[in-house]
């Protein structure tokens, strides 16, 4: 078995794992179809955005410029970093010359992507997660397992267990006690660290702006009291100006979330001026980490993601497995692109196969990434040797060769037809047939109908050749 079979099968195994994705996708799905019923004129901003995303990326190089430019006006040092180990060594040292012990981070995918956190800690640096999900991963010793939600994989009862054993709290699964706990130890950590770092969900160019989204207010705190504010953004975060900004900002909540917009929208403009509150520097760190040689390739639409985790909660396969199947940072439909396409297909072929290709993914896209076209491009591009099993490839040769003349087809579908129907009347196909058993133990198995679609549309008149 391999290593991701290995994680889908465990994942499959954790009933509690299913119940908890299946409560928190139904959820996160039923209030964005509510949230989106609001907003006048979606499927036109809908449309814009992804064509202004499209636009960004099509001269991300200019882009980024202008956007340094800006950063630069604006009172921010500004760092590039080709990779993950350039942009934590960059980190490392802003912390060093402003000699920095403690650090209060607030969410950001991309310090998952390149392993910020174990950079930091090896440098002797303390390093505290503040947004309530990523706090209760790291002490867990965990990682997220959604964009929007780190640990959707967790009841409230895992939680409240969790903190008793790692904070020697009593026991609580109250979401609000457990929310007072996280405050209360949070506050004191906001009070003694002298470097805040963030993602950045936008960067806007035209104004130099970083644009940062939270519900908790956590970033507000990590980007206003230390005295360095370092900022790790991926070259893909881009937007043109405000105007596409608002439009976005319209499009993540909602669908993130189910909120009209986010608690706290933060914009960054650079250090603090005067008398005003916030950090005496700031450090942004545009991050490549693979992404430019996405953007010359058939992937490169996957870089407009504004990582909303919408195409999480409706893809049938994240819904049963979770996030850590997927085996990296990115996970769901979007994560088996991205991951490959970052890391290479030939260790990360997989992914894009565990798909069913139903194209609910693209449809609740906000910028209607063609999911379902780049997941096959990369099935296509999938190394030989790393193809299905010898097995498969003969049945599919057989199929091949079948579909192409009717009457066989006709012939042994029904004969398929009859077979699994006399093995459902006795009972075989979901229990005691071994070449079922595997298939059927994770999988409905429908009984066949006693018709074929082309036997009913014939008796309504239809020609069937
Ligand atoms: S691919 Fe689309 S739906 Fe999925 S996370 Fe990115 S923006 Fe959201």
């Amino acid at each position: 078995m391999s290593q991701f079979t290995d994680r889908v099968v465990h994942a499959l195994d954790d009933h509690k794992l299913s119940g908890a994705l299946k409560n928190a996708t139904n959820l996160l799905w039923a209030r964005r179809l509510s949230a989106f019923s609001s907003l006048e004129n979606a499927e036109a901003i809908r449309d814009i955005a992804r064509n202004s995303k499209i636009e960004i990326l099509q001269d991300l190089g200019e882009n980024l410029l202008k956007f340094e430019k800006r950063l630069k006006e604006n009172g921010c040092h500004v760092h590039w970093a080709i990779d993950g180990e350039e942009a934590n060594n960059t980190v490392v040292e802003i912390a060093q010359k402003h000699a920095v012990k403690k650090i209060v981070k607030a969410k950001s995918m991309l310090s998952e992507e390149i392993h910020l956190n174990e950079a930091l800690m090896a440098a002797d640096l303390r390093v505290v997660e503040t947004d309530l999900g990523e706090y209760i991963v790291q002490l867990a010793d965990d990682h997220p397992s959604h964009i929007i939600v780190p640990i959707i994989h967790l009841t409230r009862e895992d939680v409240g267990q969790l903190m008793h054993d790692r904070l020697s709290v009593p026991f609580s699964d109250e979401p609000e006690t457990l929310a007072g706990i996280a405050r209360e130890k949070l506050r004191q950590e906001f009070l003694d660290a002298d470097m805040g770092i963030t993602g950045a969900n936008f960067g806007v160019v035209e104004t130099g702006s970083i644009c940062l989204v939270t519900n908790e207010g956590n970033g507000r705190m990590v980007t206003t009291l230390p005295k360095v504010h370092v900022v790790l953004i991926g070259i893909e975060k881009l937007v043109a100006n405000l105007a596409d900004l608002d439009r976005y900002l319209k499009l993540l909540a909602r669908s993130a979330t189910g909120q009209k917009l986010t608690a706290y929208t933060t914009i960054i403009q650079g250090p603090r001026r005067g008398k005003e509150s916030g950090p005496e520097a700031v450090h942004v760190i545009l991050v490549d980490n693979g992404r430019s040689a996405i953007l010359g390739g058939d992937l490169a639409e996957s870089l407009a993601c504004i990582r909303c985790g919408a195409c999480l909660n409706v893809c049938p396969i994240y819904k049963n497995i979770g996030g850590h199947a997927y085996g990296d940072t990115y996970a769901g439909p979007i994560g088996s692109i991205i991951t490959p396409g970052l890391k290479g297909l030939s260790t990360w072929h997989e992914l894009p196969a565990a798909s069913t290709l139903c194209g609910a993914c693209q449809e609740v896209c906000p910028v209607r990434i063609d999911i379902p076209r780049m997941l096959l491009k990369l099935r296509h591009n999938t190394p030989l040797k790393s193809k299905a099993s010898l097995g498969l490839q003969l049945a599919m040769m057989g199929f091949g060769v079948i579909a192409i003349m009717p009457k066989m087809y006709k012939g042994l579908t029904s004969l398929g037809r009859w077979f699994l129907r006399l093995l459902a009347a006795d009972g075989w196909i979901t229990s005691s047939f071994p070449p079922l058993r595997g298939w059927t133990k994770v999988r409905d198995l429908k009984t066949p109908a006693r018709k074929s679609f082309q036997e009913m549309w014939q008796d309504r008149g239809g020609n069937h050749e």
